[in-house]
């Protein structure tokens, strides 16, 4: 862009007899990189540069469908002459359609539609394909490749922008997509930058004939091959490595002395047909090793899918009684309730002191039972979110701040990070671990807490620290079992359901949950997170093992 503001030919041009990229070209690249940039962090911005660029493409393709100049071309500078072009200013038709194919890879991967997830990816590597190509016609001089339109070329730096711009969009895709597509489509991936890297080998082999045995190159394929586990593609590499010495001794012949040419060539076909073999035998023993694993995963994930089977059962009893335990026990409380209401005052002290105490019995369980429904019903709809974390506490915070006013207490955030996560459950562990810190206060102190992140490897850790009464240690492990409790209703009230939550959260994050404190001088709330959580629900059923 900047080459078309001061006008100078060897930065929009290279060479003078290239193509030169056009302004609107470079402007739709630069478009392209805020859009990759943009994830995952702002989505709108992302699918917003995608609707740009695919729009700045249909723009170009619609002035070539009219054979006319419009507004576009020239529409952010003029175009000043480097080598003639049909339409100054306007893109090439195949720029036009690697940016269509571009523009609708990124929005692919933004939208993440599960089932075509994955079709991002595959405009990518069809971007890198038509770069590439571009690029081969420049070394082997076929005009009429990277020249679709008349006297409108892709230039040399826009195709090589292009291969960059198709890996950048298969490497995004490949952040989007679940773990089991992944696996599965980085075999092929390899595959194709191997056989497209020795096809270009045997290509710069043929143009340049120089009787060096690129077949050495060609074995490094073999060998990378060997990485995508499959003997197919092993062989196609060997095919591709035989064929390259055999076009380059045809090409070298005339060249160099032949019996050099030769020697080294038939040296080349010995050692690939040797790595090849060699290769084969790697690959026959990773797959022993590989079938020992299936037959071990397929015994865990049975067991897997009975134990949560079973968990099931439980889950479910627990969640009927529960349910069911309800109904006669809101009889029973609006009854007393009736009574109190209308009969005490008839009632001898016995029996006011009976109808009182069943009044708040059944009160009392009415909320227990509401608080183990809630208990089962945690991670039955699981959704996960990225999430700016310091926000869902300010949120918290805000809906709390009565609460705060009141106690006159103080609330520190530290660097709290943006992270992917049950966002829904989360926001659970973090009110009752500000409701706790509120509540378990000093007497006389207003609470001071501090809610804190660390990064740590494989975990996201949190902590949230309160200067309040402390936990005496041999408690300490205790206080995450339901009901458990350290004091009774009336000094600070509550039910011990809170913390119990708080602990099925985190393990529903593949993490866990501690407290550190002194037992004196508050106490310290430590969770942590998995950050390797999987993206799609379905994904533990498919791929038990991954
Ligand atoms: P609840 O708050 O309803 O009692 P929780 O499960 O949240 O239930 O907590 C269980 C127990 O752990 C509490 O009764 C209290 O004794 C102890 N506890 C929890 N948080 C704190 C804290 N920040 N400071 C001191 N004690 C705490």
């Amino acid at each position: 862009m900047t080459g078309w503001y001061v006008q100078s030919s060897a930065i929009v041009q290279i060479m003078p007899s290239f193509a030169p990229m056009q302004f609107t070209t470079a402007f739709t690249f630069l478009l392209i990189a805020v859009g990759i940039l943009c994830y995952p962090k702002y989505p709108k911005l992302g699918q917003l540069s995608a609707l740009l660029i695919l729009t700045s493409s249909a723009l170009s393709f619609y002035g070539y469908l009219i054979e006319k100049p419009i507004w576009f071309d020239d529409f952010f500078v003029k175009p000043f002459t480097v080598t003639e072009t049909a339409y100054p200013g306007r893109m090439a038709v195949n720029t036009a359609f690697a940016f269509s194919l571009a523009g609708a890879s990124l929005l692919f991967s933004f939208l993440k539609l599960n089932k075509f997830s994955s079709l991002g990816g595959y405009l990518g590597l069809l971007v890198f394909g038509l770069g590439l190509t571009a690029l081969i016609a420049y070394f082997l001089d076929l005009e009429y490749i990277y020249k679709w339109g008349k006297l409108t070329g892709m230039a040399l730096h826009t195709c090589s922008c292009f291969i960059l711009l198709g890996l950048a969009l298969i490497f995004l895709n490949l952040r989007v997509l679940s773990q089991k597509a992944l696996s599965n489509r980085r075999d092929l991936y390899l595959f194709g930058f191997t056989l497209t890297m020795q096809i270009i080998f045997m290509l710069v082999d043929v143009v340049i004939p120089n009787g060096i045995a690129v077949g050495v190159i060609q074995i490094v394929g073999i060998g990378m091959m060997t990485l995508t586990g499959r003997k197919e593609f092993l062989l196609v590499s060997l095919i591709a490595a035989l064929t390259n010495i055999y076009l380059g001794y045809v090409y070298s012949e005339t060249i160099v002395s032949s019996w050099i040419v030769y020697a080294d060539r038939a040296l080349s076909v010995l050692v690939a047909i040797i790595v090849y073999f060699l290769c084969l035998i790697i690959l026959k023993k990773e797959d022993a090793v590989r079938q020992q694993n299936k037959n071990l995963d397929k015994k865990v994930s049975e067991r897997t899918k009975e134990l949560s089977a079973k968990n099931q059962d439980l889950e479910q009893f627990a969640f009927i009684l529960t349910h069911d335990l309800m109904e006669p026990l809101r009889t029973i409380s609006s009854y007393s309730e009736l009574v109190k209401d209308t009969n005490r005052d008839n009632l001898d002290e016995l029996g006011k002191r009976s109808v009182d105490y069943m009044n708040f019995s059944a009160k009392r369980m009415e909320v227990l039972i509401r608080g183990m429904l809630e208990y089962s019903r945690l991670g039955k709809t699981l959704q996960l979110e990225f999430t700016q974390i310091d926000k869902l506490v300010r949120k918290i915070l805000v809906e709390m701040n009565p609460e705060i006013q009141k106690k006159e207490a103080r609330v520190n955030l530290i660097k709290l990070p943006f992270i992917e996560c049950y966002s829904k459950e989360l926001e659970h562990i973090f009110r009752n671990l500000l409701s706790n810190a509120l509540k378990f206060q000093q007497p006389n102190l207003p609470p001071e807490i501090e809610i804190g992140y660390e990064n740590r490897p494989t975990h996201h850790l949190f902590y949230v620290k309160d200067n309040g009464i402390g936990i005496p240690t041999n408690f300490q492990n205790r206080i995450f079992k339901l009901f458990q409790r350290l004091h009774s209703e009336q000094e600070y009230e509550g039910i011990g359901i809170g913390l119990a939550q708080c602990l099925k959260i985190t393990e529903l994050h593949q993490g866990s949950i501690w407290v550190e404190s002194d037992g004196i001088n508050g106490s310290t709330f430590y969770f942590t997170l998995s950050k390797m959580l999987k993206t799609h629900v379905d994904y533990d059923q498919e791929n038990p093992t991954n």
